[in-house]
């Protein structure tokens, strides 16, 4: 038996190596990676770029402090807030605690302003991770079970229902921030309809209350989207800003972004991480959002991504079973009327990585380095376990 705690459902396959968008297996075999470590492994795996650069930054300096000053760190800081628009920026370690850190900035930002017990705005269906208060920032009663007490301080609405927020803006005195994701990653690869048009909404409403606007962009982010963030397919500008998943390619690093008052709410002792933001961390993002820019991986991902939607809607979205074919850049769900996760093993057995969430969605967030020639092979062997899958539904 494993000593590894039992906290996920794992498939039975161990990857050694990989390239690009492909993974093989201790067996040898190949496996086109349509999950990306969850939309983390935006370069594909083993990009001669990062491997050489982390190797260089690993030889010289790994960690040092945040004691100290940190050059990797502040280049990284200049770069998201020149790529974003935003001021400044924090960094730790993982989606959890970039959300984590954003809730703590709320709260003051509401205590600066005398309110003592400051609520934020949440939403259904939300994924903003597994920490205490970014579980009871998540719109997911299962994984919150268990785990009450949970965190004061949230109330929740639905997604994409702007009304729903304004009446909680004319009930409720004490709310200083909106925490949402522009769109839904966990949640079922929910694209509000239309997107600018939600964010918008809410910019307006957190204009008029004096509350924040933080965005959780921690699976939307670094380019995903097709956009380096994915309210820049919108005007609007938020106050926060939360990244992580594929900021450094899976070395782990997350990141706090803010503008105006918000980017000065926290002053030394207010908050803090031991690695966050360390010389190889940082590096790796860094190189990330280099390669990027250099290779046009946002461009592509959009053109791509775009091509790959309009196929699996040729293929599948006019059949009985399926209910929707969604998405922006590579991030892409197909949804089905019934539970699909079985789905997944399916395309493994055929060499191919997918993921279900929601139960009924299909999510496909293949790393932005997906050739054309990938993406064919993607949409088709999707389209064909699809078929299969409400064929066979339909015989039962
Ligand atoms: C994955 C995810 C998180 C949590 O990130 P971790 O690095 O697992 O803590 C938070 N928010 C969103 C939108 C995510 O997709």
């Amino acid at each position: 038996m494993s000593h590894v705690m039992n906290t996920y459902g794992r498939l039975p396959v161990t990857f050694t190596h990989g390239a690009g968008a492909w993974l093989w297996d201790t067996d040898g075999k190949r496996y086109l990676d349509a999950v990306a470590g969850v939309a983390v492994n935006g370069l594909g795996h083993a990009h001669p770029r990062l491997v050489q650069a982390i190797a260089e930054q690993a030889a010289k300096l790994i960690h040092v402090s945040n004691l100290y000053r940190v050059a990797e760190q502040e280049a990284l800081a200049d770069r998201l807030c020149a790529l974003s628009g935003l001021d400044a920026a924090f960094f730790c370690n993982s989606g959890a605690e970039a959300n984590e850190g954003a809730i703590k900035l709320a709260r003051l930002h509401g205590h600066n302003k005398g309110i003592a017990e400051p609520t934020i705005i949440v939403m259904e269906r939300a994924f903003h991770g597994r920490t205490m208060a970014t579980l009871t920032a998540t719109g997911n009663p299962k994984a919150q079970a268990g785990f009450e007490p949970l965190v004061p301080g949230f109330v929740r609405v639905p997604y994409d229902d702007l009304d729903a927020v304004r009446r909680v803006a004319a009930a409720h005195p004490n709310i200083v921030a909106v925490l949402v994701e522009p769109i839904q990653g966990e949640g079922g690869i929910r694209v509000p309809a239309p997107l600018p048009h939600y964010l918008q909404g809410l910019r307006e409403i957190c204009d008029a209350h004096g509350w924040l606007l933080m965005l959780d962009e921690v699976q939307t982010g670094i380019g995903r989207t097709g956009r380096w963030f994915g309210f820049q397919h919108t005007p609007v500008l938020p106050d926060v800003l939360t990244l992580a998943k594929g900021l450094g390619s899976g070395v782990p690093v997350g990141a706090l972004v803010a503008r105006g008052a918000a980017a000065t709410t926290f002053t030394p002792g207010k908050h803090g991480s031991t690695f966050g933001g360390n010389p190889l961390a940082c590096t790796a993002a860094l190189t990330t959002l280099q390669v990027m820019a250099e290779d046009d991986l946002l461009g592509h991902a959009l053109k791509l991504g775009a091509w790959i939607v309009e196929a699996l809607r040729e293929r599948v979205g006019g059949l009985p079973g399926v209910v929707q074919v969604r998405g922006l850049g590579l991030m892409i769900g197909i949804e089905l009327e019934r539970p699909c996760g079985d789905l997944v093993k399916a395309a493994l057995a055929r060499g191919m990585l997918i993921n279900v969430t929601q139960d009924t969605v299909i999510r496909l967030v293949p790393p932005l380095v997906l050739t054309a020639d990938d993406a064919r092979v993607l949409v088709d062997g999707v389209a064909t376990l699809v078929n299969e899958f409400l064929a066979c539904r339909a015989a039962a």
